[in-house]
């Protein structure tokens, strides 16, 4: 057995592409095995939510999706961008680039750059491995024998999962949220969108932070303050550019009279 996993974390070591400009990080969880994780975690989540039952607006979100997915700088993995039937203002990406977004939050909304910013910003928790590299933290190299020993039948075995799905619950890092902005501005703008629409999604937390109502205790609990996330947002709009782009708001305010 030490062998065999030996073998396995000689093949399995890499340094990827986990940002723009050419960011890499020492990953040794593999993509496909990320992806098994990723998969697992995301059959709990639609064992236990509803999704909305409406393909327009699923297709809609999951088109908004794709065309910032196509230009992210990772595209080992296949994303999927699903609604979620409920009145929680919140977003979350599951290893592998499974995405889900609630109903509450896209009411929220007003404009398609704003989707794609909060799309964006999910997509690149994926492109940096952010649940990835806690899980490598939590586990070391075991969870390379753990993986390899779950029954292939059942995939990655199911603690592993457990574990990958309360990470996402408990949230991120101050510093994993911020990049995760900041990619996302970056990957909004580069898909056409006006990356100020990020911004306006901030500044919509900002005015629940004083008063929040229970539907987004969660997100803004795991979130940094958003006047800081706005400061830092204008920042990095004003190095990359973009202002002109459009928000695209009747494409928005007619797929929102939907929901
Ligand atoms: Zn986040």
């Amino acid at each position: 057995m030490r062998k065999f996993i030996v073998f396995l974390i000689l093949f399995s070591i890499s340094c990827v592409t986990t940002g723009p400009g050419g960011k890499t990080d020492f990953i040794f969880i593999s993509t496909p095995e990320e992806v098994e994780i990723g998969k697992q975690v995301a059959t709990d989540v639609e064992a236990e939510e509803k999704l909305l039952r409406n393909a327009t607006v699923q297709n809609y979100v999951n088109d908004v999706g794709q065309k910032i997915a196509r230009v992210c700088d990772r595209t080992d993995v296949e994303y999927t961008f699903k609604v979620i039937d409920k009145d929680e203002i919140n977003a979350f990406a599951c290893p592998g680039g499974f995405v889900y977004i609630y109903t509450g939050l896209l009411e929220t909304l007003d404009n398609e750059a704003q989707l794609a910013g909060v799309l964006a910003h999910e997509i690149s928790h994926v492109v940096a491995r952010h649940s990835i590299k806690k899980l490598q933290n939590i586990y070391g190299y075991s969870i390379l024998a753990q993986i390899a020993l779950g029954d292939k039948a059942e995939g990655a075995a199911g603690d592993i999962v457990n574990v990958a799905a309360m990470l996402i619950l408990q949230g991120y890092s101050r510093d994993n949220e911020f990049e995760a902005d900041r990619y996302g501005i970056l990957y909004a703008r580069n898909a056409g969108y006006n990356p100020h629409g990020m911004i306006q999604v901030f500044e919509k937390f900002e005015k629940m932070e004083g008063n929040p109502p229970p539907a987004v205790l969660g997100l803004l609990s795991s979130h940094p303050p958003a006047a800081e996330r706005i400061r830092k947002g204008e920042s990095e709009i004003g190095r990359i550019g973009g202002k002109g782009f459009p928000y695209h708001e009747d494409r928005y305010k007619s797929i929102k009279s939907q929901l």
